[in-house]
């Protein structure tokens, strides 16, 4: 059994609950190790505790130094700062990752596999913002300060870099506005030229563009980009920009990774135009667990997860609205589940049908083949190979009955050739409980 891993959970606001219950019940499906500290924060902390962002939910992160997020409301013009800038300066989370990857393919813009890395704690979001009162208009000027630092520039840009040679990324684009903000930005340009000349030239390409022409030539070609790397403010707006080229904001996942902390989220807010509707599409938040999931190096049941949206989007058809379907966001959840359970099944099956049993593999293939139900491999690792790639391409209704079929043949084969039963063959293991 694997180790299990403490993480702090806060479900949020608007549409938060939803789909933080959803992605718990795809995590649990995968069998995922987490130990949940359940904390409140955004207007679920105001309520619960007085505070957006109560000292309880600081304490368990500092503890835990994991979190699963769901969005929180922040009033816009005035009221309370946002909790996930607090949350984001109290653990240092500096580098944002947001990736966009076509995952339904024919939309407007097709095979998108896209990177934002938006620097996290500087720029225009370190809230130095006031106004000026001129005469009676206590609002007659509006003032905003931002900062970006050379240490910043370079701890971002650095992340960026790596993650991208990491990854196999081909190129690094710079986003700026040095031509206007010629200091705020172009610090940010300036260091990552001398950084690419210092560490990078020749391990991975890099080119720079003004952000509002970057904006154009997403909408445009999409394609020629690799990896955005960016200030805070135009890392948010490209984001979102780059949410839209793959179906949206219910697609696009984030993490806030740090030296004391990760944080994951979807890039979406708590969306209070359909917040206890049940339509919400839970994919972003779900997305943003795979990422957890792979930041814990469990990368296998992270790919588990993403292939089990793919699946149930693409095989089932299962969708929410937003993405032209018409599921809910628990019909759409308890496909998943079902898809995540019945694969989770067959490997248990198909781990080594012959350990205990030798001649069953072969039996099972004989009996299939007689069938015609089985065309593939006749030994046990072709028979595992195959009929994995047979569940992954069928609906989670077809595995079943392929399963079911498989089931009943083994059985009789069994029984004819009096090698007994093997108590991985129970009755309707596929079904979803
Ligand atoms: P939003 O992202 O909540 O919603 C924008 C649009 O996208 C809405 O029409 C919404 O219905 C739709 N949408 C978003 N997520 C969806 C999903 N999973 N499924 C289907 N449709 C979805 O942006 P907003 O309305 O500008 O912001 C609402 C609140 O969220 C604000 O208080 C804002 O400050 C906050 N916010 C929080 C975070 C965060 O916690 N990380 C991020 C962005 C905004």
């Amino acid at each position: 059994m694997s180790k299990r891993i403490p993480a702090t959970l806060i479900a949020g606001d608007g549409i938060g609950p939803e789909i933080v219950d959803a992605t718990l019940a795809a995590l649990d499906a995968l069998g995922a190790p987490f130990d949940w500290d359940r904390q409140a924060a955004g207007l679920a902390g105001i309520q619960a505790a007085g505070d957006p962002l109560p000292q309880a939910a600081l304490d368990s992160i500092r503890k835990t130094r994991l979190a699963l997020k769901g969005p929180l409301e922040t009033p816009s013009g005035g009221g309370y700062r946002s909790s996930n800038v607090r949350l984001r300066e109290e653990f240092k989370l500096y580098a944002n990752l947001r990736p966009a990857r076509t995952i339904v393919p024919g939309g407007r813009f097709d095979k998108i596999d896209l990177v934002v890395v938006r620097e996290n704690l500087e720029g225009l979001y370190i809230g130095h913002e006031h106004y000026v009162q001129i005469d009676d208009d206590p609002h007659a000027v509006a003032m905003a300060t931002g900062i970006n630092t050379r240490a910043g520039c370079r701890h971002i840009l650095e992340y960026a870099f790596e993650h991208a040679i990491a990854t196999g990324r081909k190129k690094v684009t710079i986003v700026h506005k040095a031509n206007i903000m010629k200091a705020l930005t172009g610090i940010f340009k300036e260091t990552a030229e001398q950084m690419y000349e210092e560490k990078y030239k020749g391990r991975i390409a890099m080119e720079s563009v003004i952000v509002d022409a970057c904006a154009m030539k997403l909408v445009l070609n999409p394609w020629q980009f690799d990896m955005l790397v960016t200030t805070n403010l135009f890392g948010d707006i490209l984001s979102d920009l780059v949410a839209g080229l793959v179906g949206g904001l219910g697609m696009a996942p984030g993490a806030n990774i740090g030296a004391d902390a990760a944080i994951f989220e979807a890039v979406h807010g708590s969306a209070p135009d359909i917040a206890g509707k049940g339509i919400a599409n839970p994919i972003a938040l779900m997305l943003a667990a795979a990422m957890m999931l792979d930041h814990c190096r469990l990368t296998e049941m992270a790919t588990r997860l993403r292939t089990a949206i793919d699946q149930t989007l693409n095989i089932d058809q299962v969708r929410t609205g937003d993405l032209g379907g018409r599921a809910g966001t628990a019909q759409f959840t308890q496909a998943l589940v079902s898809r995540i359970r019945g694969v989770a099944e067959a490997a248990t099956l198909l781990s080594d049908p012959t350990d205990d049993q030798p001649g069953w593999a072969d039996a099972v293939v004989s009996a299939l083949v007689k069938r015609r139900a089985y065309h593939g491999p006749t030994d046990a690792a072709g028979l595992r190979d195959s009929a994995w790639s047979l569940v992954r391409d069928l609906s989670a209704e077809d595995a079943e009955k392929f399963f079911a079929g498989y089931q009943r043949a083994a059985r009789d084969v069994l029984q004819a050739n009096r090698i007994g039963q093997s108590d991985r063959l129970r009755p309707g293991f596929l079904r979803p409980s």
